[in-house]
């Protein structure tokens, strides 16, 4: 279908303009990244792993855009925000989109470290029910790894970690929606995601991802290896329904 034809009944304009966002999304490089990196590493389904460590080819088209858009959107708002008040302040408080080398072959960047605190921070932009649940449970595993990786690798690039936080933004609402969560930086707890990494690692020199354990949940239809209707296999994963 053109970018300028539309389905029967729908409005032509609204359909171009989904497209060009939709095409504009599928060329931007978050999008074609195909290493594994601290945001994915400490996933609990060690399946959707194998398939990041294999390199394999991302399956699910269908989930939208939007939500990733809206948060690259206020990433590079804040960092620009942040950098402005270092310069307002004629200081380096904050170092802002910190390029890290978690391990030789894993890097990342760091939203936000915060010199005075020896804070690391990830802005996290999220819809109405993670921001609940995270505020009522903490984050899960996936976060709280990235957060702790990016603590590892600062750490070991020499400066002074002594506390990991996310910033949750409200994706609706307003400022005074943001929580904070935090707490004091584990080596250890980024060790031992490190370690079970490489566990992961080994298996999928060995097996195909699709013989890795799986952890089904509600959060299969956005992983990019979700391909439902069928078993899983070297390509892509059912994900709850039938994993
Ligand atoms: S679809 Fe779900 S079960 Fe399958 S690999 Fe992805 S996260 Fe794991």
């Amino acid at each position: 279908m053109s970018l300028f034809s539309a389905p029967a009944g729908a409005d032509p304009l609204g359909t171009a303009i989904k497209g060009v966002v939709r095409a504009a999304s599928a060329g931007a490089p978050r999008s074609r990244q195909r290493t594994i990196g601290p945001s994915s590493a400490g996933h609990p389904c060690a399946r959707r792993v194998g398939y990041e460590l294999a390199g394999t080819e991302h399956v699910n088209a269908s989930s939208d855009p939007w939500p990733a858009i809206v948060g690259t959107a206020v990433h590079a708002w804040l960092a620009d925000a942040f950098a402005q008040h270092n310069r307002r302040e004629g200081r380096d408080r904050w170092l802002v989109e910190q390029r890290v080398a978690v391990t030789p072959t894993m890097s990342g960047t760091a939203d936000l470290f915060d010199t005075a605190s020896g804070t690391v921070i990830d802005h996290k932009v999220l819809g109405a029910d993670s921001l609940k649940s995270i505020k009522r449970d903490g984050p899960g595993q996936q976060y709280r790894t990235q957060i702790h990786l990016y603590g590892y690798g600062l750490a070991r690039a020499g400066h002074d970690v002594r506390r990991v936080a996310l910033a949750c933004y409200p994706r609706s609402g307003f400022l005074d929606g943001l929580h904070v969560w935090s707490e004091d930086y584990d080596d250890a707890l980024a060790a031992d995601a490190l370690a079970r990494l490489a566990g992961v690692a080994e298996l999928s020199r060995l097996l195909d991802p699709a013989a890795l354990p799986a952890e089904p949940g509600a959060g299969c239809t956005w992983c990019p290896f979700w391909r439902p209707g069928g078993p899983a296999d070297a390509a892509g994963c059912p994900g709850a329904a039938t994993a």
